[in-house]
């Protein structure tokens, strides 16, 4: 029988009773828990190495501390931060001192903002647009019809640039503001600090991508066909 792929997204069972947050829980059959043992293994050697220890720890105290009343029991614990917080949080309890920051040029005033507010927490902060380097989109096989203003000079995103640029400066962590579907996969690739997507891009929704999944059975049903 041709083995089921993991599926932890198409998983049945009750979130609290699965086999992932309590070792009696239940589990389906396609479940990475029941059947990544060594994969899982690997993971956690991973972990062995101080940095990257030392970063998942500092990750999950951050995690902990995005709750208030942790006091007073999990049913009455409420979020109390917003992810700019977090982030900030996060790289001060890392104990950077530069910061790395590529943002989309639809977003120059909300750069322009976290800039400052990175600044004034007293970060070095490096930052890059996506269009560096004005490189002519027809570099990369791109048509004239098939730019944003056809018929004229268009630069191209650059998010390989981007990450060089980073890496030169050697930025210690970099957060990712907006950048575009498929833009944002080579920066992180090419990315040599570990990086954190403060915005995801999305031109239509304002960049709250998850609206329309919070609205499938509404608005966005047409999706669902
Ligand atoms: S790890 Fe297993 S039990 Fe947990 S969500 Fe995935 S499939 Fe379900």
């Amino acid at each position: 029988m041709e083995k089921e792929l993991p599926g932890c997204a198409r998983c049945p069972i009750n979130t609290q009773d699965r086999v992932c947050q309590q070792e009696d829980g239940k589990s389906p059959l396609f479940c990475p828990t029941q059947n990544y043992q060594a994969v899982i293994e690997k993971a956690l050697d991973e972990l062995k190495k101080p940095e990257i220890l030392e970063f998942a720890r500092q990750a999950s105290i951050q995690e902990g501390e995005g709750y208030a009343n942790r006091d007073l029991g999990y049913e009455k614990v409420t979020p109390n931060k917003p992810r700019i917080m977090e982030t900030i949080e996060f790289a001060h309890r890392m104990n950077y001192k530069r910061l790395g920051l590529v943002f989309c040029i639809g977003l120059v005033k909300e750069a322009k903002v976290v800039e400052k507010l990175l600044s004034s927490e007293g970060f070095e902060v490096v930052s890059a647009l996506c269009k560096l380097g004005r490189e002519p989109k027809e570099t990369i096989g791109v048509h004239d019809d098939q730019k944003i203003r056809i018929g004229c000079f268009e630069s191209m995103c650059n998010p390989i640039a981007q990450a060089f640029v980073l890496n030169s400066e050697n930025t210690e962590f970099n957060i990712v503001m907006g950048l575009c579907v498929g833009h944002d996969s080579l920066f992180l690739k090419y990315s040599q600090a570990l990086c954190t997507v403060l915005a995801a891009k999305d031109r239509l929704l304002g960049h709250n991508p998850l609206a329309a999944i919070y609205t499938i059975d509404s608005y966005y049903r047409s999706l669902k066909q």
